[in-house]
């Protein structure tokens, strides 16, 4: 069990509430999870590309290049129907808006007047897992369906999870404890498909 790269797994991501959900959806995969900002890593402008999929690959490549460390990144965001699937890959720089608040308002006010039959949306994760080489990128999905409510309700969570209501719960997904979230998000759907890739790319480093 020489190789020094099997210690750490680089989580490509500066986003605090994400990092936290990884630390947990993550628990007990044979890897130390570090972030960019933990190793000393500059954040990288990675996602050029119009898909989930695309970013999420170009962003597990270039910090694995950066950083010498197997990497996991994701790319994620809400798709609304009513919207033709905006804000989609953009919803972090939807509208220009650079606060979770600013952008919940433009969203609503996209929404006005639209019912609730047609509020429907999803949020989608896509995970990307890079060896240390930044070669042979594996994707793993998820997604949770709901709804986008009139007013944002609930204090969990992050981004646009006071809107987003889950149907069987009649609760936005900020109204849930971080435990709650976690058995049911897009995250942690692509982060349990994650999990055995995990393990294998642990078994090909340190058989090196
Ligand atoms: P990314 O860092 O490019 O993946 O940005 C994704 C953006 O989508 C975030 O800044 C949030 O606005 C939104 N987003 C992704 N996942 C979630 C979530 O679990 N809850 C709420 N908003 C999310």
């Amino acid at each position: 069990m020489g190789n020094l790269a099997c210690g750490k797994l680089l989580i490509a991501t500066n986003n605090r509430g994400k990092l936290a959900e990884y630390k947990s959806l993550l628990e007990g995969v044979p890897w130390e999870l570090v972030s960019p900002a933990e190793c000393g890593i500059a954040e990288g402008d990675f996602e050029t590309g119009d898909t989930f999929e695309a970013n999420a690959r170009l962003k597990a490549r270039g910090y694995a290049r950066l950083s010498g460390l197997p990497t996991l990144a994701d790319d994620s965001g809400l798709e609304v129907d009513a919207l033709g699937g905006r804000p989609g890959v953009y919803s972090a720089r939807y509208g220009g808006q650079t606060t979770d608040s600013g952008r919940i308002g433009l969203l609503l006010r996209e929404l006005r007047g639209v019912p609730r039959e047609k509020r429907s949306a999803r949020f989608r994760c896509v995970i990307a897992i890079a060896p240390a080489t930044g070669d042979e990128v594996t994707l793993c999905e998820g997604e949770c369906t709901g709804f986008i409510c009139l007013e944002p309700r609930g204090e969990q969570g992050f981004g646009y999870d006071p809107v987003f209501c889950l149907p069987g719960l009649n609760r936005t997904m900020a109204e849930l404890s971080f435990a709650e979230k976690n058995r049911i998000s897009h995250r942690a759907r692509a982060a349990a498909r994650a999990r055995p890739v995990l393990a294998k790319l642990y078994r090909q480093c340190v058989r090196r």
